[in-house]
């Protein structure tokens, strides 16, 4: 098995790595450090969590380390998608360069030209920039892109998403043709591998796991739910999300919830804070400070929730999330993989579960067949706890006590619409809202009563409790 000591870096680096208490290098650190070092173009692929921003930091940073900054003329770009990644990959490289004097810039939307163009103007080692503020400074004259020795392109697949691949083609002819270039990707689509074939010139190419694969060491499982009726889609969706969560119990650490539009991210993170759950959105209409200041509290455990949309979460390095919950199904299937790849990071368990209406089957379907899997279907525990209750309703002393308490909670919280929904409000008599729940639809408020997990989640048809056919049956006759 590789040793990072085995892998010809820097002295310098080996000690920051060992500092970062980094004991072995990843499979595509091993595959992509070698090459890298040699000089040689890299084409990178591997799954989300897996180690890729240090497959290039690593040797980048060992090459640089050799010869100086020039005025004006950085000796290395790496573009990023988002400014979230780009300012992750800088704080990767402050870590790893902690005992060398290299600099670097940041170009990001939210941070100041004039103090970036100041550092620019000294000369830095490493630019870190997203392609559109990169092309901003170019064309604003104080940057020559001539010096460039080494270029990376990160999160390829995401830069495709958000329609960034001509920017990254004119960013490429802006570079001298002699350079190397190291290109990350978790997925290939067809547009990638083509710009690949034309920018990069006999690259090793290192594939760690297959494409679209998900960690192994993620739970999954998907909510089948239909809603009541359209207007109600949205307060039932946040129901059930509450109720799993709550079902999850303590083994819920922490989590990511995805929606996949940006109102529906509001709406939710100010639903969850509103039933008293610890919870904040991110995405990208939010200003620059206001997301750092979310990440950050995210990141130290201060928040427990994050609602987040794809593009403010793609690649965030988030250690330790127990959880991703995707309340809404993405409509890009490889968006499924890299959500759920929030979790079960550097080997570690987690879990992942979906909630899934009738309209998004075709889009569930894609996912499936993407991931080449079956995701466990996993028992609505709004619908359980709603038939437990028709069977048998005196023996559940428990659940008598929670029908009283939601009584004061009217269906007309309950009601709202389409786009310009509005957050169901908790009832104000009640002085603990997190116990506030729609009516009819109170979740478990623990899972300890109930079996855990192995009696939860079931595949299709393996044991089908008879109330969850007593529902369907319910659901058909309303
Ligand atoms: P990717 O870009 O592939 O999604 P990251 O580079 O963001 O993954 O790394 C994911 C996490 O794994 C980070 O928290 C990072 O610090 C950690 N990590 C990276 N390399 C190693 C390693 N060799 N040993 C232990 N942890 C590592
Ligand atoms: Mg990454």
């Amino acid at each position: 098995m590789t040793k990072f000591s085995d892998l010809k870096l820097d002295p310098k680096v080996l000690k920051a790595i060992d500092d970062a208490g980094y004991e072995k290098p990843t499979p595509i650190q091993a595959g992509a450090i070698p090459p890298a070092l040699e000089g040689r173009d890299v084409l990178g692929i591997a799954q989300t969590g897996t180690g890729k921003t240090a497959s290039f930091t690593l040797p980048m940073i060992t090459l640089l380390a050799k010869g100086r900054a020039r005025a004006r003329m950085p000796r290395s770009l790496v573009l990023c998608p988002t400014r979230e990644l780009a300012a992750q990959v800088a704080e990767n490289f402050d870590t790893y360069t902690k005992h060398m004097k290299l600099t670097k810039a940041l170009l990001i939307g939210g941070v100041s030209f004039k103090e970036q163009d100041a550092l620019i103007d000294r000369g830095v080692d490493v630019l870190i920039a997203t392609p559109g503020r990169l092309l901003d400074h170019f064309e604003r004259g104080k940057l020559l892109l001539t010096g460039v020795q080494i270029m990376v392109v990160d999160e390829a697949d995401r830069m495709l998403d958000m329609g960034f691949i001509p920017d990254i083609e004119r960013i490429f002819s802006l570079t001298p043709f002699t350079r190397q270039t190291l290109f990350f990707s978790a997925t290939m689509a067809p547009e990638i591998e083509r710009i690949t074939n034309t920018f990069l010139s006999a690259p090793e190419r290192i594939e760690v796991a297959r494409q679209a694969t998900t960690s192994e060491t993620i739970t999954q499982g998907v909510v089948m739910m239909k809603p009541s009726r359209r207007d109600r889609e949205g307060s039932e969706k946040r129901t059930l999300l509450r109720a799993l969560i709550e079902q999850e119990g303590e083994k819920c650490k922490n989590a990511i919830i995805f929606c996949n539009r940006k109102v529906d991210v509001d709406i939710t993170a100010k639903s969850l804070k509103k039933y008293g759950y610890d919870a904040s959105p991110i995405h990208g209409d939010l200003d620059q400070s206001h997301r750092t200041k979310t990440l950050d509290g995210f990141r130290d455990g201060t928040l427990r929730f994050l609602v987040a949309s794809d593009v403010a979460a793609r690649g965030l390095d988030i250690p330790n999330v127990s959880h991703v919950f995707n309340f809404d199904v993405p409509s890009h299937s490889e968006d499924y993989v890299h959500r759920i790849g929030r979790t079960g990071r550097a080997g570690r368990e987690g879990t992942a579960l979906m909630i899934c209406t009738p309209r998004d089957e075709k889009n569930f379907d894609a996912i499936e067949a993407l991931v080449k899997m079956e995701i466990p279907r996993v028992e609505n525990p709004v619908q359980a706890k709603k038939a437990a209750k028709a069977e048998k309703p005196e023996e559940k002393v428990e659940e008598k006590v929670e029908e009283k308490a939601e009584k004061p909670a009217r269906s007309k919280p309950a009601r709202s619409r389409k786009s310009s929904e509005k957050v169901e409000a908790a009832p104000e008599k009640q002085p603990e809202p997190v116990k506030q729940e729609q009516p009819q639809q109170q979740p478990k408020k623990q899972s300890r009563g109930r079996g855990g997990r192995d009696n939860r989640v079931v595949g299709m048809g393996d044991h089908m409790p008879s109330f969850i056919a007593l529902s369907f049956e319910e659901r058909r006759a309303s």
